[in-house]
C-alpha cells in the first residue's frame, strides 16, 4: 500500500502516466457563485472536489502564430492550430482525462467524472477556466484567459469532478500576474478591439469564496469571433475578399450567417480539419502576454519582434513576468 496521500497519488498519476503538466484540487464549495448550470453539482450530482490540471502549449507552436502575424508566414499558421489549439492539447487532454478518471475511481471507489476539451466534444461543457482557476493552477488576466506562472495564458486545461472528498490546495495567491491597470498589450492588440480598455467598475467578477475574488475584462466574443474564424480576407486562407466588413464596430451574430454560408460551399472550406469551423486564426492576446517569461521564451530566443514596452505604462521594458514561476517548474513533465 502507497505511504503517499490519496491526493498525492493522484497528482503524480495525473502528472506522469497523463502527460499534464500541471494539477491542482478544488473543493465544491469554491463554485458556491456558480451560474445555474455552470455548478459542478450540475453535472454530477454530489460533486465533492474537482481535479483540474493543464497542459502547456508548446513554444513551437506559438512560433507559427509569430511567423504570421510578424511575416505574413499564413501557411504555417495550422501548425498552431494542430499542436497548439484545436488538435494535440485536446487530445493530450481528452485521453490524460479518461485514464485519470479510471484511476481516481480504482483509487477512491468513488464516481470520477471526465470533462470534454475544446473541439472534441460535441455537449455542453463546464468552463474549464474557471475549475482550473478554484484549483489553484492560476489567475485571470485581463485577455480574460487564465494565467500560469510558468506558461501565461499558453495552456489548456482539463477537469475531474468527483464525488471523493479530496484535501484542496490553496487558490494561488501572492503576486497578481496579470497588472491589467497597467499592461494594455493584449487590448492593444487585439486586431477586432474585443478586449476593452481597463475602467473602474467595469471588470468582469468571479467570487470563489472566502476572499478570493478574480477579475477580467468585459470581452466582446462577436468581434473575437470575426478575427477568430478568419474573416478578414488577410485571415482567410483564399485571402481574395473580406467576408465582414474590417471595420465594422459592433457587429451582430446575424451578420455571421453570410460568413458560414460561404464556407458551408465545399469549394469555400478554407480549412482541412476536423473542426466545424476555424477558431484559432487569432491569439494575439495569448501570444503576446507576457506573463510566463515571454520576453526569455521569444524575444530572447530572436523568434519574435514584438516589442510590449510601448503598451505598458511606467515599465521600461516587458517585465511583467516579476512572479515567473521559476520555483514551480518541478511540476512540468515534458
Ligand atoms: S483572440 Fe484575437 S480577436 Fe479574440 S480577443 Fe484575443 S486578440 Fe482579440
Ligand atoms: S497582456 Fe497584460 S493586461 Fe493582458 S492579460 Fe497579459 S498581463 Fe494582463
Amino acid at each position: 500500500m502507497s505511504k503517499l496521500s490519496v491526493e498525492q497519488q493522484i497528482k503524480d498519476f495525473i502528472l506522469t502516466e497523463c502527460h499534464q503538466n500541471k494539477v491542482g484540487i478544488a473543493s465544491i464549495d469554491r463554485f458556491n457563485s456558480s451560474p445555474k448550470g455552470m455548478h459542478p453539482c450540475d453535472v454530477l450530482p454530489g460533486c465533492q472536489s474537482v481535479i483540474a490540471f493543464c497542459t502547456r502549449v508548446p513554444d513551437g507552436a506559438i512560433n507559427a502564430t509569430l511567423r504570421a502575424y510578424e511575416n505574413n508566414k499564413f501557411n504555417v499558421h495550422g501548425q498552431y492550430a494542430l499542436f497548439g489549439y484545436v488538435g494535440s492539447p485536446n487530445y493530450n487532454l481528452l485521453w490524460g482525462n479518461y485514464k485519470a478518471a479510471r484511476f481516481v475511481e480504482k483509487l477512491t471507489g468513488e464516481i470520477a467524472v471526465p470533462q470534454t476539451a475544446g473541439p472534441t466534444h460535441g455537449m455542453a461543457m463546464l468552463s474549464m477556466r474557471h475549475l482550473a482557476v478554484a484549483a489553484g493552477l492560476g489567475q485571470f488576466g485581463w485577455n480574460s484567459i487564465v494565467l500560469t506562472p510558468e506558461f501565461g495564458p499558453r495552456n489548456r486545461f482539463g477537469a475531474i469532478l468527483t464525488t471523493a472528498k479530496l484535501a484542496a490546495d490553496p487558490m494561488m495567491d501572492g503576486p497578481r500576474l496579470c497588472d491589467y491597470k497597467k499592461c494594455h498589450i493584449c487590448e492593444k492588440v487585439c486586431p477586432t478591439g474585443a478586449i476593452p480598455p481597463y475602467r473602474p467598475g467595469q471588470e468582469r467578477i468571479v467570487d470563489f469564496g472566502e476572499g478570493h475574488i478574480e477579475k477580467y475584462s468585459c470581452i466582446n466574443w462577436t468581434k473575437c469571433k470575426l478575427a477568430c474564424e478568419g474573416d478578414y480576407k488577410d485571415w482567410n486562407i483564399n485571402g481574395d475578399f473580406d467576408l465582414i466588413d474590417p471595420v465594422i464596430t459592433n457587429p451582430l451574430n446575424e451578420e455571421f450567417v453570410q460568413t458560414q454560408q460561404w464556407r458551408g460551399k465545399p469549394e469555400n472550406v478554407d480549412m482541412h480539419f476536423y473542426q466545424h469551423t476555424t477558431t484559432w486564426k487569432c491569439g494575439n492576446c495569448m501570444q503576446y502576454c507576457p506573463v510566463g517569461r515571454w520576453k526569455e521564451r521569444y524575444r530572447d530566443k530572436n523568434i519574435s519582434s514584438f516589442d510590449g514596452n510601448q503598451y505598458i505604462d511606467g515599465v521600461p521594458d516587458v517585465s511583467m513576468d516579476v512572479y515567473n514561476g521559476k520555483d514551480n517548474f518541478s511540476n512540468e513533465y515534458e
